[in-house]
């Protein structure tokens, strides 16, 4: 956390490498002591680069639905099954993944198992999927009999679903965090002096009530921070940061878009004064913010449901 923030405070873009964010901190509560050993200083030099393998074409807001399997054979998980929008899988070494180690368990919560493996090995295949802004950052993953050490169990045998939760959590503050936002605000400030958008009233409304939305925002998200500082687990509430950090980020690049005025539509950047923006890639990458990490839907059923007990 505190590493991610210096790295705000300097205006340096975060790695695409989930290990520092979600799987390191796992490891660090619900791993063995030989895991902590061998795996957390190659996450801190970036040795291994991890991605996430969670959903599946059958399995996304429902995950525990998931049918990747892994059956034990000697000393070996031995893999089989598809993964999707595994984000940075075809820049990844190893990937953190959710598998399905009994078929027979009465619920299907139940039954599943958290394991770690290499991505660099004959069984998997990754194909890059290109999005609507023309960027390959994700990918499927296809497993056939791919093979992963049984040591490579993070937590006991067919009950991953709880560490799924745990890590969920950790993911959630991370994309929760108000620089999404922040950044998107600074860009949109920036051109619209250049447009001079200022000297329209209706803008400067808009404006402003987004500018509030992004403080009350970094103000809730500091609270959240400092419960993880001090090594408190976070509760079914940390859910609101992304759904309002993300909902802010589209918000704000929507009023880009109209801030660009007939460039709006123009494909690549504009130019203004000294810098330049591309107003139509920033709304294309605000739109998957409301669905990556569970759904913003799925975020809300959550507060309903744990927070609010309805
Ligand atoms: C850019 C991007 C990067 C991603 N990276 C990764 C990654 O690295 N690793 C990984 O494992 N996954 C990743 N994902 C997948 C992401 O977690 C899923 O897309 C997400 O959980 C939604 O699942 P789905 O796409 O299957 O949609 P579905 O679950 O099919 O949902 C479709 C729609 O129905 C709504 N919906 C579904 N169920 C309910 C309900 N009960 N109540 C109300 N509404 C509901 C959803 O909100 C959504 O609008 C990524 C996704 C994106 C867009």
């Amino acid at each position: 956390m505190i590493f991610y923030e210096e790295q705000q405070r300097y205006g340096v873009n975060r790695g695409r490498d989930m290990g520092i964010q979600m799987v390191g901190p796992l490891i660090i509560k619900f791993g063995t002591q030989a895991q902590k050993d061998y795996w957390l200083p190659r996450i801190l030099t970036c040795e291994d680069i991890w991605c996430q393998g969670y959903s599946e074409p059958g399995a996304g807001s429902d995950l525990a639905n998931l049918r990747t399997s892994a059956v034990i054979e000697g000393d070996e998980f031995v893999i089989n099954g598809q993964k999707t929008w595994t984000t940075m899988a075809h820049d990844a070494t190893h990937i953190f993944m959710l598998v399905r180690t009994d078929a027979d368990a009465p619920r299907k919560q139940q039954g599943i198992s958290f394991v770690l493996a290499s991505v660099d090995q004959p069984g998997v295949e990754v194909r890059t999927i290109t999005t609507l802004a023309g960027e390959t950052e994700f990918c499927e993953v296809f497993f056939d009999n791919a093979r992963t050490p049984r040591a490579n169990l993070v937590g006991e045998l067919n009950k991953g679903w709880s560490m799924a939760k745990a890590l969920l959590s950790f993911e959630r503050i991370f994309i929760g965090s108000p620089s999404l936002a922040q950044n998107a605000l600074g860009q949109l400030e920036t051109f619209a002096r250049g447009r001079d958008c200022f000297s329209d009233a209706a803008f400067c409304d808009s404006f402003a009530e987004l500018a509030l939305d992004v403080e009350d925002h970094a103000a809730l998200y500091a609270r959240f921070a400092d419960q993880l500082k001090r090594g408190e687990t976070l509760g079914a509430d940390v859910s609101m940061l992304k759904i309002w950090v993300t909902e802010c980020y589209q918000r704000i690049s929507e009023l880009m878009i109209e801030a660009a005025g007939p460039d709006g539509g123009t494909v690549g950047p504009l130019q203004i004064g000294n810098i330049s923006v591309d107003v139509l890639a920033s709304f294309y990458k605000a739109r998957p913010t409301t669905i990556y990490g569970g759904s913003n839907e799925i975020q809300r059923n959550i507060l309903s449901k744990a927070v609010l007990g309805l």
